[in-house]
């Protein structure tokens, strides 16, 4: 299959069936990239990042690492990576409230509209607005003093890739992402730039799902 591109400043939605697997694309190298996913057979379901630090036990994931819904079953695996693997899973996406925060005064494409506007042209509703994205090649830093963050372009390079391999038979949505008014998107002008996508049926590595982690418990002897 050939790529789709994601414009600048807007979302595009995809169907993809389990062992399915979609290639996301930084065409520019610079680009934040918002993504969300839902069983769908059940939009009530979605990939919830929450949930998936509690069962990789990372801020961030790496190649191997799955995605987990609310209902706590895998959805997505990350099986490939060509970026640094940089990327955040705790910045709410973008939507009109904080551009009216930032002090925008008109309307303002944001990722929050663009997923809505994905999603809904599949035919499909959202069952509920979800802040929490996966925010592919977003750079946000912990620092050292374990606890604050520091919000920085992204580190990615152009043509760097990251695939997901569906778990499920699942909806998948992206945005490029809109933001241009704090500087995330690369080095640069903070310019939102195009990406791009690929729906693959083979060609990819086929990792497992990871499985949730639990605490390693301490016998009689300690
Ligand atoms: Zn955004």
């Amino acid at each position: 299959m050939a790529l789709t591109t994601i414009p600048a400043r807007h979302g595009k939605a995809l169907r993809l069936r389990r062992n399915q697997a979609v290639k996301l694309v930084n065409v520019h190298g610079t680009q934040v990239v918002d993504c969300w996913a839902w069983n769908a057979a059940d939009m009530h379901e979605h990939m919830s990042m929450e949930a998936t630090r509690v069962w990789n036990q990372r801020l961030n994931p790496e190649v191997g690492d799955s995605f987990v819904t609310n209902f706590r079953n895998p959805i997505l695996t990350l099986v490939e990576d060509t970026s640094p693997g940089v990327h955040d899973t705790f910045m709410a996406a973008c939507d009109c409230q904080r551009y009216a925060r930032l002090g925008v005064t008109e309307y303002h494409r944001n990722c929050l509209d663009n997923m809505y506007e994905a999603v809904r042209d599949l035919g499909l509703e959202p069952a509920q607005p979800i802040l929490a994205s996966f925010n592919v090649f977003m750079n946000i830093a912990v620092q050292a003093d374990g606890r604050t963050l520091a919000t920085k372009p992204t580190v990615t390079r152009p043509g760097d890739y990251i695939t997901l391999k569906a778990e499920m038979d699942c909806v998948v949505a992206f945005s490029a992402c809109p933001q241009d008014i704090v500087s995330i998107q690369g080095q640069g002008d903070n310019t939102p730039k195009d990406a791009a996508f690929e729906v693959l049926d083979s060609g990819f590595p086929d990792l497992p799902p990871s499985s949730t982690w639990v605490p390693v418990t301490k016998g009689p002897q300690g």
